[in-house]
């Protein structure tokens, strides 16, 4: 057989078979045979191949690629996948939150920026958005969020009524929603937006000194977003706009990339600052924190199978190698354990078996069976052993531990000078924003009222913008009312 002549088709077992195009009948217009076992095989298997959506999150797309460090912060942190020159194999992910598997790109809606470092300590994952902030800070209220934004119960249509009613009764919003309804709501790709750890985590350095940080992937590309009704048009003429952008990029050798910086907080500042750095509604301005560079994040390969490789891709910000760690944010606590559960959930309970989800270095775990294991487990199977089983290692993990210590309570956060909902709204809207900019935050925010919200949900949410700033909440009511 030459090498351009096709390989012959088998069925899963290897077997080949006799025909791509026709099932086994008796005569040519007679009954087909229940033991024409490929063609059983060929229907079984398309009946079983879309697995539960990712809920939310579900239209994304990615591509795999490299980080490699410039920067020095080998001061701050033991992990090796951050000293100086190291080289490290990527993938990242990027998505809409609210849409299904087949909607637009571009609607308005955060994006997903989920980042993986296959590091020689494990897996790292960065499983942030495009806003460095959120909706809420407290997870209780995360489930009845996106329930919001998704489709009514009776319509089944996305409703403008139910996400202004979820906002305006919950003002933590403010912040992201200054945000999102301005021009980053909407970016002109996936390569023309940042992406940020949106919570606070922690490293830990050789000295055990620890150090609280937040990420940022700054795109070098530059930020570029589209206007709204840019973006209606293209929802219509091409729904995957940015997964096509992100292909073909790639496929040109025009890879995007970013550049990670960092912002370092000292352990005991957190006591102290003027914000509760745990807050996901809250950044931490530059002023405070400037930005520390640590190195270029680069996507150059292209998948060659969605569904393995993205559709499968399971990030989880548990997954934390040594020198780095998780924070008290309550966000940032319940996604640990949230996202494994879904993935358990949607992949099954060995989903780190699946190629794309292994680490680039060997596993040594006491995992065992369950569906869909494809690694052997080998005795024994339980720890303490005294059969030469794997053994914990503590040298070789740095963990991040930190004091907790109260009473049990229910309560938004309190103790830091400035621990409201309005202020860095505020800071956003007036100082952040030029002219242009804030015209075109009032005639996003005007249009979207005046899709079908309720008289008494119209009130609130003007008031809402005033609280947020007095002049853009009357220009935003004037607009509703009036036509601007
Ligand atoms: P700075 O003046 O140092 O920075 C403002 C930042 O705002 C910029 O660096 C840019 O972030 C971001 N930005 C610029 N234009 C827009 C826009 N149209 N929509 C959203 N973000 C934009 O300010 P501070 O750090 O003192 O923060 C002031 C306000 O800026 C905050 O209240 C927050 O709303 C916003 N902001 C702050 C960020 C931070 O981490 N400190 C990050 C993003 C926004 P970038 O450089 O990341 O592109």
């Amino acid at each position: 057989m030459t090498s351009s002549q096709p390989k012959p088709t088998t069925t899963d077992a290897g077997i080949p078979v006799a025909s791509d195009e026709h099932s086994l009948t008796i005569g040519p217009d007679g009954p087909i045979l229940l033991h024409d076992h490929y063609l059983i095989e060929q229907m079984a298997q398309f009946n079983r191949e879309r697995i539960p959506e990712r809920q939310p999150h579900a239209k994304g797309g990615g591509a795999f690629g490299t980080f490699v460090v410039t920067g020095d912060v080998s001061a701050y942190t033991t992990a090796a996948v951050f000293q100086p020159g190291a080289q490290t194999e990527t993938m990242a992910r990027f998505s809409t939150v609210a849409g299904e598997r087949g909607s637009p790109d571009t609607w308005r809606d955060p994006r997903g920026f989920a980042t993986r470092f296959y590091t020689s300590e494990g897996n790292l994952d960065m499983v942030g958005n495009n806003v460095p902030i959120f909706f809420m800070r407290d997870p209780l209220k995360f489930q009845h969020f996106i329930r919001s934004q998704k489709r009514k119960q009776a319509t089944n249509l996305r409703d403008n009524d139910m996400q202004w009613d979820f906002w305006t009764l919950s003002p933590e919003s403010a912040h992201m929603l200054s945000w999102l309804m301005g021009d980053r709501g909407i970016p002109k790709s996936w390569r023309h937006m940042n992406g940020y750890s949106s919570h606070t985590y922690s490293w830990i350095n050789a000295e055990g000194k620890v150090f609280w940080v937040k990420y940022h992937f700054k795109t070098d590309q530059g930020i570029e977003c589209l206007t709204q009704s840019e973006a209606d048009r293209l929802a219509g003429e091409d729904g995957d706009y940015h997964q096509r952008d992100l292909y073909d990029s790639i496929e040109r050798g025009e890879f995007p990339s970013w550049t990670l910086h960092v912002q370092i907080m000292a352990f005991a500042d957190a006591r102290t600052y003027r914000f509760n750095p745990f807050d996901l509604t809250k950044v931490w301005p530059h002023g405070d924190y400037p930005l520390v560079e640590v190195g270029r994040f680069t996507l150059n390969r292209n998948v060659t199978d969605y569904h393995t490789e993205i559709e499968q891709a399971a990030f989880e910000p548990n997954n934390t190698v040594a020198g780095t760690g998780l924070s008290p944010d309550k966000m940032l606590l319940a996604r640990g354990f949230s996202y494994s559960d879904a993935h358990r959930a949607r992949l099954g309970v060995n989903y780190r078996q699946i190629p794309v989800n292994q680490p680039s270095v060997p596993v040594h775990s006491y995992s065992k069976d369950g569906v869909g294991r494809t690694f052997n487990a080998t005795d024994p199977v339980y720890a303490p052993n005294s059969y030469g089983g794997p053994k914990a290692d503590p040298a070789l993990t740095a963990e991040a531990l930190w004091a907790a210590d109260g009473t049990m309570v229910r309560s938004a956060y309190t103790l830091h000078a400035e621990d409201d909902d309005w202020g860095q709204a505020g800071t956003m809207v007036r100082e952040v924003l030029d002219d242009a900019a804030r015209e075109r935050l009032v005639a996003n925010v005007a249009g979207h009222l005046t899709g079908g919200v309720s008289e008494p949900v119209l009130q609130r949410a003007f008031e809402y913008w005033r609280n947020i700033d007095k002049n853009i909440g009357d220009r935003i009511a004037d607009a509703v009312r009036n036509g601007g």
